[in-house]
C-alpha cells in the first residue's frame, strides 16, 4: 500500500520518532503548528475515525490514554490539545487515522 505513514511506521521513510509502542508511533511533526506539535499513529492502517471497527476503538481508546501518560515527558505538562482530520473539508492530507498533538506554548482559542 502507497501510505507514507506505513513507510513511516516500517522505517522506509525517515522520521523524528519520539515514542513508539506495539500500537502507536509517535513523530513530530515535518511542518510544526505550534511549539511542540507530534502525530500519534496507529501501527494498523485505518483511513479515519468513519472506517474504525470496534476493535480499532479500542486501539485508539488506549493511544489516548498512552498519549496522556506520556505527554509531560514530551513537554506537554501545560496542557495540549488532540486534532485528528477527516476528509476534504478538514484538509485531511494522509489517509491513515493520526491523531495531532499540539501544545508548549499556549494554543489559539479561534479553532476549538
Ligand atoms: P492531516 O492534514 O491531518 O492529514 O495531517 C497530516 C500531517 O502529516 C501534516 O501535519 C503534515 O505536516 C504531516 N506530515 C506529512 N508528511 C510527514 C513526514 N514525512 N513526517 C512527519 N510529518 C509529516
Amino acid at each position: 500500500m502507497d501510505c507514507i505513514f506505513c513507510k513511516i511506521i516500517k522505517g522506509e521513510i525517515p522520521s523524528a520518532r519520539v515514542y513508539e509502542d506495539e500500537d502507536m508511533i509517535v513523530i513530530r511533526d515535518i511542518a510544526p503548528q505550534a511549539k511542540y506539535h507530534y502525530l500519534a499513529i496507529p501501527k494498523k492502517h485505518f483511513a479515519d475515525v468513519t472506517e474504525m471497527t470496534e476493535e480499532d476503538a479500542v486501539l485508539v481508546g488506549r493511544m489516548l490514554r498512552k498519549i496522556g501518560d506520556i505527554a509531560a515527558s514530551l513537554g506537554l505538562e501545560g496542557g495540549f490539545r488532540l486534532v485528528s482530520n477527516k476528509g476534504a473539508d478538514a484538509m485531511q492530507s494522509v489517509p491513515h487515522l493520526h491523531i495531532h498533538i499540539l501544545g508548549g506554548e499556549k494554543l489559539s482559542d479561534k479553532m476549538c
